[in-house]
């Protein structure tokens, strides 16, 4: 496990140690880098601590050797409920209903339920609406672990149901240590919309030759840095679209060549948003 997943899953089970932790949790993160996607692990490792038979408040870790860690580790606990929701059935309004209906009941193996829902934000409308009331009034027990990798495509409703945390992967990490003299500033001005600062930007990344790449990964980790800081949900939520239209925006330049100032300018200036969803959608 790397440090920086350490960190935030001892954060979390701080927060359960002080009984304190909500039943509705969101996980933000980028999808898998290799073998390992970090949002995905900490939910099954805080699933773990939730079902374990040798964990209490005052030592929220789980086990991992009792029979509950071990069906949550291998995917077999009854009690641990995995939704993908890209899976359109697994994901339909009817599903989810069922869902619901079916935690009314008692646990299988009586210490609460754990569920989790993957790449939250593909869930359709209907089907968040119908999650709102237990988001909101969760069933005693019952913990909902949703995970996306857009906070910006999921409704407001349900993001501030829930407590928000945020995972990088160590590429983040990695790509932060290098960061290029000066684009801090840049894209902070970018990020407010300063004209200047977006053409000054986008014409450095530009004019990179051969460290093109590299700059748009550094570009791309402070981004998600400065949603992870974000004071408001709503400044979080515009981050994080400016996030993925970016990650769109380096698609279409590695893959399609596209020109990167155009590309990059239309990712940050609002008046060219349209042309934006035109050339990324
Ligand atoms: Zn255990």
């Amino acid at each position: 496990m790397n440090e920086n997943l350490k960190n935030t899953l001892s954060a979390i089970l701080e927060t359960k140690a002080s009984a304190k932790l909500p039943h509705s949790l969101l996980f933000v993160g980028p999808g898998a880098v290799g073998e390992v996607e970090e949002k995905r692990e900490a939910a099954k490792l805080l699933a773990c601590s939730l079902l374990c038979s040798a964990a209490t408040l005052d030592k929220p870790e789980a086990c991992a050797v009792c029979t509950e860690c071990l069906l949550v580790l291998n995917g077999n606990h009854p009690d641990f409920i995995n939704v993908d929701c890209t899976d359109k059935d697994q994901a339909s309004v009817k599903s989810i209903r069922e869902l619901l209906a079916r935690l009314s009941y008692r646990s299988f193996h009586g210490r609460g339920r754990v569920v989790i829902l993957r790449s939250a934000h593909d869930l359709s409308a209907a089907a968040h609406n119908a999650l709102l009331k237990t988001l909101e009034e969760p069933l005693p027990n019952t913990y909902f672990i949703l995970l996306t990798e857009n906070l910006s495509k999921l409704p407001i409703t349900v993001v501030s149901r829930c407590q928000r945390w945020f995972f990088s992967s160590a590429e983040v990490q990695e790509n932060l240590a290098t960061l290029p003299e000066g684009i801090e500033m840049l894209l902070d001005g970018a990020i407010s919309r300063d004209e200047q600062a977006v053409i000054e930007l986008c014409t450095k990344i530009h004019k990179s030759k051969e460290d093109q790449p590299e700059l748009l990964a550094c570009v791309r980790s402070l981004l998600r840095k400065r949603m992870i800081e974000a004071v408001s949900l709503e400044e979080q939520q515009y981050i994080s679209k400016l996030l993925q239209d970016f990650i769109s925006a380096e698609y279409f330049i590695s893959e399609r060549n596209s020109n990167s100032h155009y590309a990059l300018s239309a990712v940050f200036l609002s008046s060219e948003r349209e042309l934006a969803t035109e050339l990324f959608v």
